[in-house]
């Protein structure tokens, strides 16, 4: 067990925990959010941040820090916590991504930590190599060497009661990124970035971004501390969660205010184009959109800061609301909505399914029904592993309808879509519980009959006959010739 780390609560792949910072002596909850502070620009000050949006920790750039030079000994006098005036935890990062925009910076990993430690640093940072998306196998292959050669480095380092990350690389090749993740967990170190996302988020490649976090944490261990290094917009934190991390970082909620862009869970809007501000934090209940045009450029650029960190945390929350609730994917199915590169993302979540049953709990409060893509939850793939190990009588009549007619049959089970059969014992258990629409999908069906094929193909012995309400034939060409069809509308 990682001392640092501990899981209160899980959701799919989605988690409520404890991050103990021992260095600052506080405890962080997660999914938390770190907003980006530029020790050189005062958009919302720390304290502000602490006292007026909750937040718990932030990071800085010791690269930024250590090439201001009224900065640098400010931090080495009075230590980070007095520069910055912030009572939580305060992490760094070493400036990789720096590195890898304006080329090399020759300082060595020790002297990176060492710098960090000196100015107060609660987690540091090792320079990695931020190997962009798409670059060759080679290259891939090469800078993670060096990065992992680093994060040895950074193991042995003496560096007290400060925290250390060990970034997760490895480009665009999952099976880089898998053994990334576990050579990163072999060490000692204690918080796990999964590095070089930017890239893809910059160009919405929400697929690719979630492939990578899902072959992060196969290396890593369940109780490893993950952080979606530079994700910052809040409505792409409900997928980041359900994948299994646990930490974002927001330079977004700054940037975007100092270019009039307004944040919202469904994207990002310019304050030009709105009419009204859909939201109800205390910037946009006392400001109308000509009020916010209307202020000169710094006061706009705190307003629309203020507003964008508000949204961010309010989504950060509802997360955590969700988890407790055991909704998570019910909210990740919500925000996939907001743009068709997301339904990519959490489609391509779904390719995990198997990955995210593992953590996602037995039992929850209610599997609301309300995309296709609800048939492909990890729930329903569960139910159909399990449905092996069910013992099945001798003659079977499966059916949509009320039970059986007569002694035709042994015994009688329901056929509900998406889950396909169960017995009638489990129908108040999770997730048979589910709230389904009247009107059913095709996808519904289609993971109905694969789990009546599959009960079919574990039990050739049985006879089992389906009662089905007029599935298409399609549909019915999944299940093997062995099961005997009746189409139950024939009787009506
Ligand atoms: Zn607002």
């Amino acid at each position: 067990m990682r001392e640092c780390f501990e899981v209160r609560d899980t959701d799919v792949g989605g988690r409520i925990g404890e991050l103990t910072v021992p260095r600052a002596d506080v405890t962080v909850e997660t999914p938390a959010l770190l907003p980006v502070i530029n020790p050189n620009l005062d958009t919302i000050s720390p304290r502000r941040l602490a006292a007026e949006f909750g937040a718990e920790i932030l990071i800085t750039n010791s690269y930024i820090i250590h090439g201001t030079e009224d900065v640098r000994e400010a931090a080495l006098e009075d230590g980070l916590h007095d520069l910055l005036d912030f009572p939580g935890a305060i992490m760094t990062d070493s400036g990789s991504f720096q590195l890898s925009e304006y080329g090399e910076i020759d300082v060595t990993t020790e002297e990176i930590l060492e710098f960090q430690h000196a100015i107060g640093s609660d987690i540091a940072t090792p320079v990695d190599i931020p190997t962009p998306p798409d670059v060759s196998r080679e290259r891939a292959a090469d800078e993670l060497e060096t990065t992992q050669e680093r994060l040895e480095i950074a193991d042995d380092a003496e560096t007290g009661e400060m925290l250390v990350s060990a970034p997760v690389q490895g480009s665009t090749y999952p099976d880089l990124r898998e053994a990334a993740g576990h050579h990163a967990d072999g060490t000692g170190l204690d918080v796990f970035p999964v590095g070089a996302i930017v890239p893809l988020l910059n160009d919405y490649r929400y697929d690719d971004m979630v492939d990578a976090v899902a072959a992060a944490k196969r290396g890593l261990g369940a109780d490893a501390p993950v952080h979606l290094f530079g994700a910052g917009h809040p409505m792409m934190f409900a997928l980041g969660v359900a994948m299994g991390c646990d930490l974002f970082d927001s330079a977004a909620y700054a940037l975007y205010a100092r270019d009039d862009r307004y944040l919202t869970v469904r994207g990002t809007r310019h304050l030009e184009e709105l009419d009204y501000l859909p939201c109800s934090c205390p910037v946009c209940t006392e400001h109308s959109p000509d009020d916010l045009r209307a202020l000169s450029d710094k006061p706009r650029e705190k307003e629309l800061a203020a507003h964008n960190l508000h949204v961010t945390f309010e989504e950060i929350r509802r997360i955590k609301q969700a988890i407790r609730a055991g909704n998570l994917l019910e909210l990740v199915e919500q925000r996939a909505r907001a743009h068709p590169t997301m339904l990519d993302g959490y489609r391509t979540l779904l390719d995990h399914a198997a990955q995210l049953e593992r953590s996602d709990p037995v039992s929850k409060g209610a599997f609301f029904y309300t995309s296709h893509e609800s048939a492909r939850r990890p729930e329903v793939l569960r139910h159909h592993q399990r449905l092996d190990r069910l013992s099945v009588p001798d003659s079977l009549f499966l059916t949509e309808g009320g039970p059986a007619r007569g002694d035709e049959f042994d015994d009688s089970w329901r056929v509900e879509p998406p889950f396909g059969p169960f017995p009638r014992s489990l129908s108040k258990s999770y997730p048979f519980t589910a709230e389904l629409p009247a009107r059913t999908d095709r996808a519904a069906l289609e993971a109905a009959a694969e789990g009546v094929a599959r009960l079919a193909e574990a039990n050739p012995d049985a006879e089992i006959t389906l009662g089905h309400d007029g599935w298409p034939t399609a549909v019915l060409e999944r299940i093997p010739s062995g099961v005997s069809l009746i189409d139950l509308t024939d009787d009506q």
